[in-house]
């Protein structure tokens, strides 16, 4: 098997990582900071906020049953995204390999960091074929992606099918779970605490910006071993989640009742528009999600996306997406919003 030190670029591995004012007195109860050159005026924006964000990341543990030293937050998912490359990738040697279709950030991050991007299809019907995945990989393959619920399909990946993956491959294998909180199976979080019998690093991309109702903030999460989050830490900037943030967050965090209720509700409408979708004489396919958004098969997707443009509704067209030809993604709404979009629809 290959070694953290083995799977990570050397000069990541080396790098003496910038350290801040706030990181270097800890341990010591201090009430007078001449430190950071901050402005003393301004309470509480003026300081810096916790680089590490530990308050956060205990409360995330309890709501997640993650330890805090196996969490890592960022700017979003995203952050976590472009720092897999950027922590395991060597430019212009190394390559990832991912299913198709799926989140679009990959790629782009991949691009950016001129890293080899390559793609395996999903079957027919969305679902993950561990061996061609598998197939794909080379001695260079540093990460293979993985994304359950997946977007834009919006179905579960097996999990016997992720195992195959998580034993037959000796690298860093990501599981972006951004929909998790509406899926019936189960998160992968718990691999990173369980011992078990996998070669594969897991790192568990999940996100606030779903079920959380709190996209504008920009909170991402990984969940992986301490050396990896020790990793992340070190390549991140300084302070790379915003006081206002880790406030809001925590706002957010303790009042996990109303999430639960939100997410019951848009089960609830996903389950209801579906069977709307399967009335309509432009739908062809609905296909099985479990996440807050449904792909469905239509008539003319260019057609009818234009057509719902013109009456200020926005769906995703995914046309051009490989296995998506003639599907619109569609976001569930309020009860209201999902209303006015059948009403167009049915008017078409
Ligand atoms: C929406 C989404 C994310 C969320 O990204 P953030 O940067 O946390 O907002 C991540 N992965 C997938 C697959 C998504 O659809």
């Amino acid at each position: 098997m290959r070694t953290l030190q083995q799977l990570t670029r050397t000069n990541i591995w080396n790098l003496a990582p910038y350290s801040s004012a706030r990181n270097e007195y800890s341990g010591h109860a201090a009430h007078v900071f001449l430190d950071a050159n901050e402005n003393p005026y301004n309470d509480p924006y003026n300081r810096y906020p916790d680089p590490l964000q530990l308050e956060l990341k205990e409360r995330l543990s309890t709501v997640k049953g993650v330890p805090a030293g196996n969490i890592f937050l960022g700017n979003g998912s995203d952050e976590a995204i472009d720092l897999v490359y950027r922590c395991f990738c060597e430019t212009g040697k190394d390559n990832v390999v991912a299913i198709t279709p799926t989140y679009g950030m990959y790629q782009v991050c991949a691009d950016i960091n001129n890293v080899e991007y390559r793609t395996v299809p999903l079957r027919d019907d969305f679902s993950l074929d561990a061996d061609a995945l598998l197939a794909a990989c080379d001695a260079n393959t540093k990460a293979i992606w993985l994304c359950s619920p997946n977007n834009p399909t919006g179905n579960s990946l097996n999990p016997s099918e992720i195992e195959k993956v998580l034993k037959g491959f000796d690298g860093i294998v990501v599981i972006d779970e951004a929909y998790i909180d509406f899926a019936s199976q189960s998160s992968f979080a718990s691999l990173i605490t369980s011992p078990s019998d996998i070669t594969a690093t897991p790192i568990i991309l999940q996100t606030l910006s779903k079920a959380w109702g709190s996209a504008a903030i920009r909170l991402g999460m990984a969940f992986a071993s301490e050396d990896v989050i020790a990793l992340f830490n070190k390549v991140k900037y300084p302070y790379n989640v915003n006081e206002l943030t880790q406030k809001q967050a925590l706002k957010r965090l303790n009042d996990v009742y109303t999430v639960q209720n939100w997410v019951k509700l848009l089960i609830q409408e996903r389950e209801r528009m579906i069977d709307a979708f399967l009335q309509l004489p432009l739908c062809q396919k609905v296909y099985p999600t479990d996440a807050n958004f449904v792909l469905v098969k239509v008539t003319d997707a260019q057609k009818i996306y234009d057509y719902l443009v013109e009456k200020g509704i926005i769906v995703r067209n995914r046309t051009r997406i490989t296995l998506c030809q003639n599907c619109l993604r569609i976001t569930i709404g309020t009860r209201e919003e999902n209303n006015e979009l059948l009403r167009a629809l049915r008017t078409l």
